[in-house]
């Protein structure tokens, strides 16, 4: 399998270069060259085979170059937590997908890239730095996969103000091989900078160097795993909960549209789903450029969902590209709904009060995006929300809400009590690039 760049303007490059690069040369964004079609039988047993064999099934056709061995191995050390089908009501379901070490879905993601980058990076002698920008959760769960891995440094870029205590904690604290960097901007600056020194002729000549956001393909291919186990889960409640015609539709609160373009990827592989809805914030384009054809810049607005703080997703690209810039086919696939700050606080609340869940912020834009579908009056297919963070990395908005003091997992106790180590930095490339220079000189 070759990858191809969105932009059409660089070679086609083998899995390996497309991960350890991140971004294409010309700018784009890489995509597979072909998406196999899984036949009707594999998706029918899909709940009798192990979720193991499940990944190993789907990725090795993305990936052919890693022997079966250690590719299983990546698999098994990336994907070590479970993700539960939670039920709220008749037909909406909850995929919990935080269970992982940093309490949001971009573990698995991040797991596998960094794994899969450490397998190729074996047989090389040069160092490999990371620039990644987060909103949030992306920063820890890239740090946690790269912590204490050698040869590699990882950058983090966060905005200012902009994250949660809880979530800056977990960015901060790690110290070793990890620099937080923090930003005097927005997260679309701080993506901004990241591609900029991406793409820095000094910097890659002194090391290799790559992205870890989900604009990097390593990080995007494991996510579709999560759809088939979705699927997965609600086949095996078909008899006692389920008729056996109904397909999932499912809703994918979404920021730089990574999550949800690797489930627009499962569907090309003939993962059975009616629809996807993106669930957004204020600030999201995606839902004018549905209706319009135009992406629209916006300026971005801080929101309790603040991990979907994001104007121009990057991913989106990759989305246009899947669907040959063609709208209409997109418009049949994809919706998007907006959540506003105040029904995403009605949202946590009521959750609460009437199925007795929990959900942060993130998740509560997704439910509320899932039950107005509901209420639309189109049809009782079951409708999974994914759960993209566990509610204590947020306990300021939802305790707020439910009126109650959150349970705060172990893990995330212990980092809560750790020193802050980040770096405060402008909003400047040169001066950044400064800062960086010294990390580089005395690694
Ligand atoms: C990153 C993140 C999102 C958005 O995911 P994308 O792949 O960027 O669309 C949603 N919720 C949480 C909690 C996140 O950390």
């Amino acid at each position: 399998m070759k990858y191809y760049s969105t932009n059409k303007r660089a070679p086609l490059v083998t899995f390996k270069e497309a991960l350890l690069r991140g971004l294409a040369p010309d700018g784009g964004l890489y995509m597979p060259q072909s998406f196999p079609k899984f036949p009707i039988s594999f998706w029918n047993d899909i709940e009798k085979t192990s979720s193991g064999r499940v990944a190993f099934d789907l990725l090795r056709h993305f990936i052919t170059d890693i022997p079966a061995p250690a590719f299983k191995k990546i698999i098994r050390d990336a994907f070590n937590f479970p993700a539960p089908l939670v039920r709220l009501n008749d037909n909406v379901y909850v995929l919990e997908l935080f269970h992982g070490p940093t309490l949001s879905f971009k573990d698995f993601g991040a797991r596998f890239m960094a794994r899969t980058m450490g397998y190729y990076l074996r047989s090389q002698k040069k160092k490999l730095y990371i620039f990644v920008a987060t909103s949030g959760d992306t920063g820890s769960a890239v740090a946690h996969g790269f912590f204490n891995i050698p040869g590699v440094r990882v950058f983090i870029l966060y905005p200012s103000g902009r994250v949660s205590r809880n979530q800056e904690k977990q960015l901060t604290t790690f110290g070793k091989n990890i620099t937080a960097f923090e930003i005097k901007g927005n997260f679309d600056d701080c993506q901004q900078l990241a591609k900029q020194l991406l793409n820095d002729p000094d910097i890659r000549k002194r090391a290799l160097v790559s992205s870890a956001n989900s604009i990097n393909i390593g990080r995007l291919l494991p996510q579709m795993f999560y759809y088939l186990f979705g699927w997965a889960q609600l086949q095996s409640r078909r008899t006692v909960e389920l008729s056996s015609c109904q397909v999932p539709i499912f809703v994918v609160p979404s920021g730089n549209f990574g999550n949800i373009c690797a489930g627009l990827f499962a569907k090309k592989l003939g993962l059975p789903a009616k629809k996807f809805i993106a669930a957004v914030n204020i600030n999201s384009g995606v839902p004018e450029y549905l209706k319009t054809g135009r992406l629209p810049v916006k300026k971005t607005r801080r929101t309790l969902s603040s991990a979907m703080d994001v104007g121009l997703p990057s991913n989106f690209a990759r989305i246009l590209d899947l669907y040959g810039h063609n709208r209409e086919s997109l418009q049949k696939d994809l919706d998007a709904a907006i959540v506003t700050d105040r029904e995403t606080k009605k949202t946590i609340h009521e959750t609460y009060e009437k199925y007795g869940y929990i959900a942060d912020p993130h998740t509560a834009v997704g439910i509320a995006a899932g039950l107005r579908y509901r209420e639309s009056g189109r049809g009782n297919d079951p409708i999974i929300v994914l759960s993209t963070a566990h509610p204590a990395k947020f306990p300021e908005a939802v305790e707020k809400q439910i009126k109650e003091k959150l349970t705060v997992p172990g893990s995330l106790r212990r980092i809560i009590r750790r020193k802050n180590r980040g770096v405060l930095a402008k909003n400047n490339p040169e001066d950044l690039k400064r800062l960086i220079g010294k990390y580089i000189k005395h690694p």
